[in-house]
């Protein structure tokens, strides 16, 4: 496989990925990788959301979570944008098995050498979304249509 994306530093947050070659709209650029953790697991480890802002987990279906602290691989990089160019598609398996489900980031338009590569995270926590909370997950992605938090609301789920 050729290595169509790098991460480094992200003017957004911490580390990004980016496009070494031009992508065209619809490609699949990576899988995203990590442990399978259930509800309860996750919760034990990493509590609500709440204290950390920042977590690598991406919710697979209903009954898991893909821990990208553990076995995780480049895609938990990829940085959230109110304005992404790509989208995180969850494939189902077709043996029916919660455990086999993936998720695969996918470009939503075409992207340029050196972009970096975004998807809208839509997180949405079990608690209510206070002040402190939507400035723990703030928004730096700098689009005209930044929402200013990653936090997505319930009732207006886009
Ligand atoms: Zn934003």
């Amino acid at each position: 496989m050729t290595r169509r994306i790098v991460a480094r530093r992200s003017p957004i947050h911490g580390n990004g990925v980016f496009a070494v070659e031009p992508l065209a709209k619809g490609e699949e650029v990576i899988q995203y990788k990590g442990k399978l953790l259930t509800n309860d697991e996750a919760d034990e480890l990493y509590g609500d959301g709440g204290e950390t802002g920042h977590t690598f987990l991406f919710t697979l279906n209903d009954d898991y979570i893909i821990d990208a602290n553990q076995n995780g691989n480049g895609a938990r990089w990829i940085n959230h944008s109110c304005e992404p160019n790509c989208r995180a598609v969850v494939e189902e398996s077709p043996s029916g098995n919660p455990r086999r489900d993936k998720v695969k980031i996918e470009t939503i338009r075409r992207i340029k050498p050196g972009e970096e590569l975004t998807y809208d995270y839509g997180i949405v926590l079990e608690v209510p979304h206070t002040a402190r909370l939507k400035k723990l997950w703030k928004c730096l992605c700098g689009s005209p249509k930044c929402t200013g938090t990653l936090l997505k609301s319930k009732t207006q789920h886009a």
